[in-house]
């Protein structure tokens, strides 16, 4: 076990104490970076929702989240209970103003007991309706001072124009350095490391390129319906969800210059450069290189499962995409004329989020086509999750006294390779937001940029009603449009077998 690692005196405070989020994520996260010895000497966490929970109350009720959830597995009951030794709870309705009295009380407490150096970071794991509102009972009870952090969990708006309004209220009150908007997608080790490896190393970048490159496909497929959270999604839909933020943003890893340094700023601006140089959408585009699909009912696993449409919490006539896809452009000298083309969906026939970088093609093929009937071009893999993996394929003669052909992988594996576990993407950002480092979250300008470049389509979308919603069995790869979106530019969606580990 490491140290505690050098923090000023922290106290976090979690909205929606009692919520999914806090007892899925974020709990077994605070947990584990204390277990590992990253957390502060000093620090307080302090719970807070509508219930009336007493201390003891919160600490059983996280100590089950972490026990169900947690990638450690179950609670150690000595280190378990040093650690509840640091959390608290009080009662906070964000709609009656006045208990942030309590609130402040709590915390002022725990900041006279560590001292002048206390930061608080707020973290608001509640409905996206109430961060305005708890934005604006912080400043109004200076709770918003110097020393603060907010942490904003997404959705970050529903289109630009709402995405701008909480910008505004939020840098009305705190500084774009205390500001952190979270997308959990960039704390996850396998997305980390993409940055890793394209600047780290010297053979990529000259093939990093329209002259070495012929297409991106970037592909996060769910075989999960939307279970309970068919009230959420029914305001959201695939493209707000998954692409505004997961994908767009895998996208800018892939699509970016190289930055100076490893400045937050610095990779930020990066990034929203290649926002900046995504093509707009034409009325033509939307038709020709978007594809929105709508899962109806079908068997996963043995198991009959209900179509979008007859989930709980969904209208029976729902116009809502719970699949996406889409053709983009680059338009700048690295990318010009390279399509990226971006799926996502849900119900699908397997959980995975796939990057594919293809390759050209040799300029000439030397070989009889017979020794090389399998051939393909070459093609970089990163796969994010389930399993954890870059894999380079390329063409390899079969061993024997003939000449044959086929394409082969040459893989970096982490579970092979590595045996740390490991962390949750939550424990790396909550690590960043408590050391102050902004590299993984989004600027207000990239997540302006992203809503900016999808206006078109979301309102496209929502204006004209999909007549042929459900177009695709659960279980499927989604509706056959996607295959055609792709297969027009002769490709075809890149899948890995099941169970490759
Ligand atoms: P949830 O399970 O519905 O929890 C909501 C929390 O907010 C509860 O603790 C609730 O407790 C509290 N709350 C509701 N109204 C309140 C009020 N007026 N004043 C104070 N507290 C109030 O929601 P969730 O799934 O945790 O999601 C929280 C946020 O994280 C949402 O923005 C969601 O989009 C985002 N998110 C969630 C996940 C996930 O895996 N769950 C993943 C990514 C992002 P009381 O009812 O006792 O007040």
């Amino acid at each position: 076990m490491k140290t505690s690692i050098n923090l000023n005196p922290t106290i976090v405070v979690i909205f929606g104490g009692t919520g999914d989020l806090n007892l899925r994520k974020l709990a077994p996260a605070l947990y584990n970076l204390y277990s590992d010895g990253f957390m502060p000497e000093k620090y307080a966490i302090i719970g807070t929702a509508r219930k009336k929970l007493s201390d003891d109350d919160f600490r059983n009720t996280i100590m089950e989240g972490v026990n169900s959830f947690s990638r450690s597995g179950k609670v150690k009951k000595e280190k378990w209970d040093k650690f509840a030794e640091h959390v608290y709870y009080t009662s906070v309705d964000v709609q009656a103003e006045e208990t942030f009295g309590d609130l402040k009380k709590n915390i002022e407490k725990h900041q006279q007991e560590f001292g002048p150096n206390t930061q608080i970071l707020y973290y608001l794991a509640v409905a996206p309706n109430l961060f305005p509102l708890i934005a604006t009972c912080l400043s109004k009870y200076q709770l918003a001072e110097e020393n603060t952090r907010i942490v904003i969990e997404k959705p970050f708006g529903r289109d630009l124009e709402t995405a701008k309004e909480l910008n505004n209220i939020l840098t009305s009150i705190f500084t774009e350095k205390q500001i952190y908007r979270i997308d959990h997608y960039l704390g996850k080790e396998t997305v980390q490391n993409i940055m890793a490896f394209r600047f780290a190393n010297s053979f990529l970048e000259p093939l990093w390129n329209r002259t070495y490159i012929d297409h991106v496909q970037i592909s996060v497929t769910e075989q999960l319906g939307v279970g309970e959270r068919g009230g959420y999604y029914e305001s959201a839909g695939a493209l707000r969800d998954m692409i505004q933020n997961h994908l767009l943003q895998l996208l800018c890893l892939i699509g970016m210059e190289t930055p100076v340094n490893f400045d937050a700023d610095e990779i930020r601006n990066k990034k929203v450069d290649v926002l900046k140089a995504m093509r707009p959408f034409s009325p033509e585009d939307i038709r020709f290189s978007t594809v929105r699909g709508q899962y109806t009912k079908g068997w996963v696993e043995g198991k009959e499962v209900p179509g979008y449409r007859h989930e709980t919490g969904v209208d029976p006539d729902s116009n809502t995409e719970t699949f996406a896809a889409i053709k983009f452009f680059v338009d700048n000298w690295r990318w010009q004329g390279i399509p990226f083309y971006v799926r996502t969906g849900k119900r699908l026939f397997q959980t995975s989020s796939l990057i594919t970088i293809q390759f050209k093609d040799v300029p000439h093929h030397i070989f009889p086509s017979a020794v090389s009937e399998h051939w393909q071009q070459n093609r970089l893999i990163i796969s994010i999750q389930p399993e954890m993996s870059i894999r380079l394929q390329v063409q390899a003669k079969r061993p024997g006294l003939d000449m044959v052909l086929n394409p082969v992988d040459m893989v970096f594996d982490y579970k092979g390779t590595y045996s740390a576990q490991a962390p949750e993407a939550y424990e790396t950002l909550l690590l960043d937001v408590m050391t102050g480092d902004q590299t993984q979250f989004m600027r207000a300008d990239q997540v302006e940029s992203a809503w900016e470049l999808l206006m078109p389509v979301v309102n496209a979308w929502e204006n004209k009603k999909s007549l042929s919603f459900p177009n695709y069995t659960a279980d499927s790869w989604g509706p056959e449009d996607a295959e055609a979106l792709i297969a027009r530019d002769g490709f075809h969606w890149f899948t890995l077998p099941l169970n490759k580990d």
